[in-house]
């Protein structure tokens, strides 16, 4: 498992690395915004040259064509295979940048700096890598790790509310598979910005569980809690104008939503701990109605999810709050059984 660092020691480790005469260049990836918002903070507290490449932000860009544009740039930059890319913002930047550095010139080292809060718990972390193809979520990837994950809370001090809000969904995700203690916690916290001890608890699960099962053979499949649908409805809504598309971690915790049902009827979760975590979170997030129509495109994506064997569905569920388990299978029919439920917790 990579280091992960948090700020203080995160520069004076990035220094002295990025400072060894056997680095011929560093690039740092950013986007519109975090070229903007972060990369000048980021140039205050690192005393080593670099260049920089930046994309367009937002899921759309998350795409072949993005990672053509760095690939063309690092061409431009003359980037050799002994330079290093640092990869400066949200989840976008880091799973295509990470992408474009270990598919250039057959792989760069790569560093991580998350600058949003879904970065920092959950996708800066673990090594997946790859875009969207197609229209589905993270169709071509490649997992391998960063060099460094550096954490510094002081980029979410910009961050939009609401993509702050799209991380706590992995922070919840975190309380329901992991941690009873964290989500006891969440319950009463009304804040979109989580404590920093927050933001390490969810750290030490995310690391715990990359360094038991690092290519999602088993354990590591639970931080899909909630993805199978929230993928399948995060890409529905990608074919939707801007204004009305969802976050990642919007369109998840609707997803959990609807495995908090299912963990109820297939893995014996408690109706009660069921009914306290679907209204917990539709008291948090966005919950659009998501009538009949919807619901056909939305099965039609979740068929093309990565966890599917055999023509078959398969979720993560709960078997209690901290308890998660996977590779089970989930009927076309019993989707459409969440989906109703889901629509009946919209009106209560
Ligand atoms: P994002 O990268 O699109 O960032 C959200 C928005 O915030 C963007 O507009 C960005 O420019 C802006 N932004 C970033 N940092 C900022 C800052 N400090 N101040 C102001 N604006 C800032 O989205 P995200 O929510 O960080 O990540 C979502 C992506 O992460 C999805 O593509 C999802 O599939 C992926 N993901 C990957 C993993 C993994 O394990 N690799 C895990 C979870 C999610």
């Amino acid at each position: 498992m990579s280091n992960v660092l948090f700020e203080g020691i995160l520069y004076q480790y990035l220094n002295e690395y990025c400072n060894k005469i056997s680095i011929s260049k560093i690039i740092v990836v950013v986007d519109e915004n975090t070229l903007e918002l972060c990369l000048p903070i980021f140039k205050n507290r690192v005393s080593f040259d670099f260049d920089f490449i930046e994309i367009k932000p937002g899921e759309a860009y998350k795409t072949m064509i993005s990672v053509q544009y760095i690939w063309q740039k690092l061409i431009d930059l003359e980037v050799d295979r002994n330079s290093l890319i640092i990869n400066l913002g949200g989840g976008v930047v880091t799973d295509m940048g990470g992408f474009a550095a270990l598919t250039y010139k057959r792989g760069l080292p790569y560093i991580n700096i998350p600058t949003t809060l879904l970065g920092m718990v959950d996708a800066a972390i673990g090594g997946k890598t790859g875009v969207d193809f197609n229209g589905l979520k993270n169709q071509i990837g490649l997992i391998q790790e960063p060099l460094l994950v550096g954490i510094d809370p002081v980029y979410l001090k910009t961050l939009p509310q609401r993509e702050c809000l799209s991380g706590m969904g992995e922070v919840y995700k975190y309380g329901f598979i992991a941690d009873a203690e964290l989500y006891q916690t969440l319950q009463s916290y009304k804040g979109s910005y989580p404590s920093e001890e927050v933001i390490k608890r969810c750290v030490n699960i995310k690391k715990n569980i990359v360094s038991q099962d690092l290519t999602e053979q088993a354990v590591r499949k639970t931080l899909n809690f909630g993805h199978t649908l929230g993928h399948a409805i995060e890409s529905y809504y990608l074919t939707k104008p801007e204004a009305q598309q969802l976050r990642h971690g919007e369109a998840v915790a609707i997803g959990m939503i609807m495995a908090l049902y299912l963990s109820h009827v297939k893995t014996g979760l408690p109706e009660k701990a069921c009914r306290e975590g679907q209204l917990l979170l539709k008291s948090r997030f966005t919950t659009p109605q998501l009538p009949e129509e919807d619901q056909k495109h939305i099965i039609t994506y979740l068929k093309h999810d990565k966890k599917n064997r055999h023509d078959t569905l398969q979720f993560v569920l709960l078997q209690s709050i901290g308890q998660a388990v996977w590779n089970i299978t989930v009927t076309t029919e019993e989707v459409y059984q969440a989906f109703e439920n889901y629509q009946r917790l919209l009106n209560t």
